[in-house]
């Protein structure tokens, strides 16, 4: 993110005696990690982990091709054999990295940290292997699927059974005129290396709960496989029967506890997006200047650069604090001169 993104001056962000820091979905498989930071994989060549990654669309295509040197192993491409993360933002391991030294930095003044973790089971609405085109050809990642696509038969469920019931949650998705459902490569899913933490990122907050004696909370989301749940206050559709899918109250009252609720993580178009616009609608005391967006810890999924121009503008306009996180520490500094 540029300076321009930045609405509030040096100096200008109070800083003040209870910072809520949240951190969205600061998970491996959202990050554009280098090759160093990926891991061993031991079953990626049998289990077709680089190959199937090639299939999942054209960002990760083009991310792990960046990756593989044939040349460097002459048994096989190095890049088979390390894990590849399953949908990386450009520009997410740069913002952990910015997000890391900020906890280290500002670690005295964080009195409580949430970290939301994105966490799916490999069947879900949202991920390939629900669907099937009207041909019984596999469905590509990246593909969007609208309630009328459904209704003419052009995508089905592979279970058939499925098909009313996903038939109403496409109805009940596009009448909350927020998204179209988008078919990801599987990612976050529950126990795998995708799943985890930036490495960097739990090291400063471990760090932080070392010094403090707090515990990181850890907020689960997106394990109802019936719904997309990119908000962490609530899924986009909550079903009646599933309390993890409805309005976190408790969540909610607990940030509405801080002075100051800071927000980071990714992606800045999708769960950052929801989860902020979520917390603004429903934070119990409607004080939205106690909320900080930090613009450059916070990148949008490749090609949907608008959608994160326009939720930080709206943002912006309901009274939200925009800010660097550079800025940010140069406030805490100040206070603590
Ligand atoms: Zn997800």
């Amino acid at each position: 993110m540029d300076a321009a993104h930045c609405t509030s001056a040096k100096g200008d962000i109070p800083v003040t005696d209870s910072i809520h820091l949240v951190l969205i979905d600061p998970q491996n498989d959202f990050c554009d990690l280098p090759a160093g930071w990926c891991g061993s994989d031991p079953l990626s060549e049998s289990a077709g982990g680089l190959t199937a990654g090639l299939t999942t669309g054209p960002q990760t295509a083009a991310f792990i091709g960046s990756l593989v040197d044939p040349l460097a192993d002459p048994a096989g491409p190095t890049a088979a054999k390390l894990h590849a993360p399953a949908l990386p933002v450009p520009g997410a391991h740069q913002d952990m990295l910015r997000i890391a030294r900020l906890i280290d930095e500002a670690s005295e003044r964080i009195s409580a940290i949430t970290v939301t973790l994105d966490s799916h089971h490999r069947l879900d609405i949202a991920h390939p292997g629900f669907w099937t085109t009207r041909d019984d050809l596999p469905v590509a990642a990246f593909t969007q699927i609208t309630a009328a696509q459904l209704r003419a038969g052009d995508y089905r469920p592979r279970d058939a059974t499925a098909l009313a019931r996903a038939q109403r949650y496409l109805d009940e998705l596009e009448q909350r005129g927020r998204y179209t459902l988008m078919v990801w490569p599987v990612h976050c899913e529950i126990g795998s290396w995708g799943h985890n933490v930036h490495p960097a990122v739990k090291a400063a907050y471990n760090r932080w709960e070392d010094q403090h004696l707090r515990v990181v909370g850890k907020l689960s989301k997106g394990s109802n496989p019936w719904t997309e749940h990119y908000s962490a206050v609530r899924a986009e559709v909550p079903d009646a029967n599933d309390p993890a899918t409805q309005l976190n109250a408790a969540w909610l009252a607990e940030l509405d506890r801080a002075d100051q609720i800071v927000i980071a993580g990714e992606a800045g178009s999708h769960c950052v997006r929801a989860t902020v616009e979520d917390i603004a609608d429903h934070l119990p005391s409607q004080r939205l200047d106690k909320l900080v967006l930090l613009t450059d810890c916070m990148s949008p999924v490749g090609g949907f650069d608008a959608q994160q121009q326009t939720f930080l503008d709206n943002m912006r306009k309901r009274g939200l604090r925009l800010c660097s996180s550079a800025d940010f520490l140069s406030a805490v500094a100040a206070r603590r001169a």
